[in-house]
């Protein structure tokens, strides 16, 4: 079975086609720089880049209107030879149904509508924060973890229970990744800013910062305020950058070792582009050592907005015949995790 995945909830425009025969035979087709060591990604290189401020959506929309279509035929062409040639060169197109923003979505959503169509295959709408986790579940090869969501747009911890991935623990205001982002811009860098924080860190001295835990929550516009304070009073940005790395990643690992305690699991995996961020993963699986639990981060290509998980994800749901008819298939910039009924686990786990 092969299933196309299309991906471009925000900047990034992906394509991938997973194949249940051979999972490691991921073939995905990006708009931006790929992972060298990752032979079977290709490159439609013209990326999404903001000339000033951050990502600006009708911008961001435009830029799906040409690269939607280059990832997706790209992604198809690489499907279609290694295809027998019986049937359609996939037996579904799964697409990130959202959350995202709105005039991306709708880019993504119609694409996929229009290739199902013409290929006369279904459609799976998928949760683009699910499919983050469920990246992590299959490469790590977890039973039930619990997931934090470290990405530009949303921060949480997600835990299956019930049928549903229920959200454990979130962000009170803005997302993780966007926090910072703001931070860097008011510094005058351009986005994304999470990668320049991180190199300036190496140089930097700690400084206090606020840091906002309550109970299963946490918020950052208030350390982004306290941020672009010190960079006004003077302070040095690499001081700030490693001050913020420790306090925002302080604080999602005290939550997310409170999750592992809540839920009695001992398995945690990362999603997001954050995810990239090598201290947070020392201080993530330092923590998990500390209490026993296991800790997988995905790969990077597959921890930022990437096709390949939302072809993973699809694969499971159309597996468990969880399709969309195209009239019910509108995107949703909302979507939430725990909206979705995940029909492709067993009805025994809890
Ligand atoms: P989602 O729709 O899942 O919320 P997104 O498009 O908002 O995703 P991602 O592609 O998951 O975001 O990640 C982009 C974010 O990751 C940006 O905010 C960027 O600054 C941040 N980021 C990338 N690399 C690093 C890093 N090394 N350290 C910290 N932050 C990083």
């Amino acid at each position: 079975m092969r299933i196309l995945g299309i991906e471009g909830t925000a900047w990034a425009a992906s394509a991938a086609v997973f194949e249940t025969d051979d999972p490691d035979a991921l073939t995905s087709a990006t708009d931006r720089t790929p992972d060298p060591a990752a032979d079977h990604v290709f490159i439609e290189s013209n990326p999404y880049q903001p000339d000033s401020g951050g990502i600006h959506p009708r911008e961001a929309a435009e830029h799906m209107g040409s690269a939607i279509p280059e990832v997706v035929e790209t992604a198809l062409a690489h499907a279609a030879e290694r295809h027998d040639g019986d049937g359609p060169v996939v037996d579904a197109v799964a697409f990130s149904r959202g959350p995202g923003l709105g005039p991306c979505l709708r880019i993504v959503g119609t694409a996929a509508r229009a290739v199902a169509q013409t290929l006369d295959v279904p459609l799976v709408g998928v949760n683009h924060m699910v499919a983050h986790l469920e990246i992590g579940r299959y490469q790590s090869g977890f039973e039930s973890p619990v997931c934090l969501n470290a990405s530009g747009a949303n921060a949480h911890l997600l835990g299956y229970h019930n049928g549903r991935y229920r959200v454990l623990g979130e962000t009170m205001d803005t997302g993780v990744g966007n926090s910072i982002d703001k931070f860097t811009r008011h510094v005058g860098w351009k986005h994304p800013g999470g990668p320049k924080v991180e190199a300036a860190a190496k140089d930097g001295d700690y400084v206090e910062l606020p840091y906002v835990v309550k109970g299963m929550d946490f918020s950052f516009s208030g350390i982004m305020s306290a941020a672009k304070d010190e960079a006004d009073a003077g302070t040095a940005v690499e001081d700030i950058s490693a001050g913020l790395q420790e306090t925002i990643f302080g604080m999602l690992t005290e939550v997310a070792e409170r999750a592992l305690s809540l839920t009695g699991t001992d398995e945690l995996v990362l999603g997001g582009g954050v995810g990239n961020n090598a201290r947070l993963r020392e201080m993530l699986a330092e923590m998990c050592d500390q209490r026993g639990a296991k800790f997988h981060a995905p790969e990077p290509r597959f921890l930022g907005d990437n096709a390949g998980m939302i072809a993973l994800c699809g694969a499971r749901m159309f597996a468990a015949g969880d399709t969309l008819a195209v009239e019910e298939s509108s995107v949703d910039p909302n979507f939430r995790p725990d909206q979705v009924d995940v029909t492709w686990r067993g009805t025994d786990e809890s």
